[in-house]
């Protein structure tokens, strides 16, 4: 197996100068080396390297400033592609990104994780080859798969450590068991970490900003992005924001704390507060034994948008709880913008959002130093997904075949 001398010392390097140069659209060497603080001849050689394998073309010359007209260069989008899975309790969504981080492809189908690993891997991996079929893809370009999911997970070595939601799933090696049927890299990843990058991609956020993601899907998840790179802590899973504590009386969580907002906030609480309310939940065909929390929790929020004043009372009680995770996440890391992303934001974004942004501005530490803004995602459960796929541009998977690694 053969490893070019600069491969194994410079893949994060590598990286770096593929994400200016992605970031930048067309840009020079010379602003190369002063974005990313590099030597020029260490962005000569890594640029030869990506011409070289197709990744990054020159595009002609920008304006002079004063001496001789610089060279652009540009990504070639459809050199490589990236593949995004959101794999959710209730929803599997599928994307595939370009070079560019331009999605390409997509489907989505109802939930797998409650089926058993064994037979929910090789539906997916399935999805995943039709896709690329279809969008006439050849898999020789395809760099890898970015599966995002809830948490714990060991993302290091792709195992899932929750028991969420059945006990098969707990320390399941899901992305070397998709890795193995799909024969394509699987790298893992939170699914609120993609999300926030899925929105930084699609333009909702703008570069340089310190920002954060509250992710609802069934659960409740948080990260935090500086600078378009994910704040990781020491095994990535951080910002757990649905599981603070927001009563120290509360109730056991799954998770070993008590009292944990997504108790308070998450949707199967929601729903069980509609049940315990007279008439709502017959009112909105909600059954106890049915399983499919978004689908419920999607009626009440659809019910609190439409001015239910019943549902609406609980979508603004689940908010103001929200809004509690929100003020301890701004405080904590002094971020200026919160993303609400995920698909349970999507019937009810609208209250969410000025709850939120009501308790934001009442309650943060810094409310005096900067403007603090909470946004609503314009792509529901797709930056999830998109993100989960720009992770892989970003990751190391991209440089494996230009060193001649094979990745397993
Ligand atoms: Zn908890």
């Amino acid at each position: 197996m053969a490893t070019s001398p600069a491969g194994g010392r410079r893949p994060k390097t590598r990286g770096l100068v593929l994400d200016l140069i992605r970031a930048a659209r067309t840009i020079s060497r010379i602003e190369l080396a002063a974005n990313s603080g590099l030597t020029p001849p260490t962005i000569t050689e890594i640029v030869r390297e990506l011409i070289a394998h197709g990744l990054v073309v020159e595009v002609g010359r920008g304006a002079s400033t004063g001496g001789k007209r610089r060279t652009l260069l540009q990504l070639n989008p459809k050199a490589r592609y990236a593949v995004g899975v959101l794999f959710e309790r209730n929803i599997c969504v599928i994307v595939v990104v370009d070079l560019a981080g331009q999605q390409v492809a997509r489907t989505s189908f109802p939930g797998t994780a409650l089926l058993p690993p064994d037979t929910a891997l090789p539906l997916v991996a399935s999805r995943v080859n039709a896709l690329l079929e279809t969008a006439g893809i050849d898999r020789d370009r395809v760099l890898g798969v970015g599966l995002v999911s809830y948490g714990p997970q060991d993302r290091q070595s792709g195992v899932l450590l929750t028991h969420q939601p059945t006990d098969e799933w707990f320390g399941y090696p899901i992305a070397p068991r998709l890795s193995d049927v799909l024969g394509l890299p699987v790298v893992l990843d939170n699914d609120a970490a993609a999300a926030a990058i899925g929105e930084y991609w699609l333009g909702t956020v703008e570069p340089h900003t310190t920002y954060g993601c509250i992710y609802m899907a069934s659960g409740i998840g948080g990260s935090v992005v500086t600078a378009g790179r994910v704040y990781r802590g020491s095994s990535s899973n951080s910002v757990e924001i649905g599981h603070i504590t927001v009563d120290i009386n509360g109730g056991a969580c799954t998770c070993g704390n008590f009292g944990c907002l997504e108790h308070y906030a998450g949707p199967p609480a929601v729903i069980e507060q509609a049940m315990r309310t007279a008439g709502l939940g017959q009112r909105l065909g909600l059954d106890p034994n049915d399983v499919d929390v978004m689908k419920h929790f999607g009626r009440i929020a659809t019910a609190a948008g439409a001015g239910d004043p019943t549902a609406t009372e609980l979508i603004v009680r689940s908010a103001r709880h929200l809004g509690t995770g929100a003020v301890t996440m701004m405080s904590l890391f002094d971020l200026d913008l919160i993303v609400l992303a995920g698909p349970s934001f999507a019937a009810a974004g609208s209250i969410y959002q000025s709850v939120i942004q009501e308790e934001v501005h009442r309650r943060v530490f810094a409310r005096r130093a900067h403007p603090l803004r909470v946004i609503a995602s314009t792509s529901g459960a797709d930056a999830a997904a998109i993100g989960g796929a720009v992770l892989v541009l970003q990751s190391e998977l991209a440089f494996l075949e230009l060193d001649g690694v094979a990745f397993r």
